[in-house]
């Protein structure tokens, strides 16, 4: 492995892939975003599913494309494990209807937190959450729909996903056969700490299996285990390595900007919005 750290090329419009994440800035609605996005140099959306309440789904895809954006992913489906099966059968269920929102939206792409169940062993909810996956990707491949695996950190093994590492993520599709509709999401405060990342992103990119990039910062210290992430440049990761190796492993897609804080949910959201171009411009220019 290569301890030189590939160049970031500074490249004109650097910004055509940056995406922001609604939920990013939740106190906008669906329609302030498309208004607001495409003003800071924002091209990609992705969308939280809770964004498509009493909407229509075709009119949400005609909206985002009228909007200029370009609609990256649906988040989220997965939590497939279960203690029981009736439960395991509801999450089948609700995936199958996340496919269904994807494709009427027009998403390509459905990201998965895998999910997991206190006091079962992460080994038994990773074999639901494999067949899961595999309950649901008949209807994914039908409706032209790709998953992804998203790993999370492991602070949240015990309950959000006992997928934890990138490894963990190309075991899963590796076990069920290397489906093409099926890969995986790289987000950098899941899996910055991994001392695999730069060969795991880069088998990714082998296997054809790098769908997402996702990026944020790791605050110190991190006060909330689920709604403290920092903006780029606040916090401790290496996002030009990282981006780096994104790119080197073939990755041209959006980095997309998934920001759960209380902190910047408190401020006024056209700043952060503000705040997100900057800080992507400062990183990738
Ligand atoms: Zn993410």
């Amino acid at each position: 492995m290569s301890s030189e750290l590939p160049t970031i090329l500074s490249q004109p419009g650097a910004e055509a892939r940056l995406c922001v994440h609604t939920i990013t800035t939740k106190q906008l609605s669906l329609e302030e975003c498309l208004a607001e996005f495409p003003k800071r140099g924002v091209s990609g959306l992705t969308i939280w599913r809770q964004a498509l309440e009493g909407r229509k789904l075709a009119a949400v895809g005609r909206r985002v494309r009228e909007a200029g954006l370009e609609l990256v992913s649906l988040c989220r489906g997965g939590f497939f494990p279960a203690s029981d099966a009736a439960a395991r059968q509801r999450a089948v269920d609700d995936n199958l209807l996340s496919i269904e929102q994807a494709h009427g939206i027009g998403a390509p792409l459905i990201v998965l937190v895998c999910g997991a169940v206190p006091g079962q062993s992460l080994a038994e909810s990773r074999k639901q959450i494999a067949d899961g996956i595999a309950a649901v990707l008949p209807a994914a491949a039908q409706a032209g729909v790709r998953l992804a695996i998203e790993p999370l950190h492991p602070m949240y093994a015990d309950d959000r996903s006992a997928v934890n590492t990138l490894r963990q993520a190309h075991e899963i599709c590796d076990a069920l056969g290397s489906p093409e509709s099926l890969g995986i999401a790289v987000d950098a405060y899941h899996v910055w700490w991994d001392p695999e990342l730069e060969a795991q992103i880069a088998l990714a990119g082998q296997t054809g299996r790098l769908l997402a990039f996702h990026i944020c910062d790791w605050l110190t210290p991190t006060c909330d285990l689920l709604n403290d992430r920092g903006l780029m440049g606040e916090g401790c990761i290496n996002l030009r390595e990282m981006s780096a190796w994104v790119d080197a492993a073939g990755f041209a897609g959006h980095r997309e900007v998934e920001i759960f804080s209380n902190r910047w949910w408190a401020a006024e959201p056209r700043h952060f919005l503000e705040e997100i171009a900057a800080s992507y411009r400062r990183l990738y220019s």
